[in-house]
């Protein structure tokens, strides 16, 4: 089971998107908790301000550190160690393995920015890490926190259907995942590549490895440079690089 915890100005976008499907059905199902809460519950000024001008000057406002300390200290729990990120464009880019390292944690408190950001002693005194979800800029952080909440959830045990789907999908084990097809076998004269028809089990496993290795050379070869590739797979490889297969 795993936690999180979703510190925001807005809180109420994330309902939805946490309301379907498999993030709904692991939530009912207890492997999920999800706490979403609104960082102005926190300000202790009449006007509940989660923002302020920033000192020196510039275009925009910056969210205050008193209230994401004290919304931090009223979420965190003493029963359960706790990792809290910051949603930032300038944190480390978001990865099938940083959900991964992040599947073994029970408790993640993600915190949202909007305007033009933090004060940047939010960044130094309250967090352990700093993520990105790519070299893009979002009006808010709570689509980040949406996208780390389902990748990460994915990995629980129990949260899909079949767990060995993990296993084959891309970047789980260093390449990209070989073509799939359902039925019909055939439509408008679009065939499905015959191995995957004739029942020999030991067949579709090495063409679903080749077809893997050259997805991933044709289309992500950064990939192969850090896969963990077996003889075999570096064999299928040199055919592939020759056109051979
Ligand atoms: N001025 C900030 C900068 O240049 O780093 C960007 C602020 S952005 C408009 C507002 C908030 O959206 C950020 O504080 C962050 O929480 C979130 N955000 C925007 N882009 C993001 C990204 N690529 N990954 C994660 N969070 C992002």
């Amino acid at each position: 089971m795993i936690r999180f915890d979703v510190l925001s100005i807005f809180p109420e976008m994330l309902h939805s998107p946490l309301e379907y499907s498999l993030l709904k059905k692991a939530r009912d199902k207890g492997l999920i908790e999800i706490g979403l809460h609104n960082i102005r519950d926190w300000t202790e000024d009449k006007h509940n301000m989660t923002d302020d001008a920033p000192y020196g000057g510039g275009c925009g406002m910056v969210m205050k550190v008193e209230p994401v300390e004290r919304a931090l200290a009223a979420v965190k729990r003493k029963d359960i160690p706790g990792e809290v990120i910051l949603l930032t464009p300038q944190g480390e880019t978001f990865s099938q393995k940083i959900a991964g390292e992040l599947a073994r944690r029970q408790h993640l408190i993600l915190v949202c920015g909007r305007y033009e950001g933090f004060d940047e002693r939010i960044r130094q005194h309250l967090v352990s890490r700093e993520i990105s979800i790519g070299d893009y800029i979002l009006t808010g952080g709570e689509l980040s926190a949406l996208v780390v909440i389902d990748a990460v959830s994915r990995l629980i045990p129990g949260v899909l259907g079949n767990d060995a789907s993990v296993a084959a999908e891309s970047f789980s084990r260093g390449l990209l995942e070989y073509p799939q097809y359902t039925r019909p076998a055939e439509y408008k004269g679009w065939g499905v590549p015959e191995v995957l028809v004739s029942g020999n089990h030991a067949q579709i496993e090495r063409w679903q490895r080749a077809e893997a290795l050259k997805r991933t050379w044709l289309r992500r070869p950064d990939l192969l440079e850090k896969a963990d590739l077996s003889d075999e797979d570096k064999k299928i490889l040199e055919k592939i690089r020759l056109h051979e297969i």
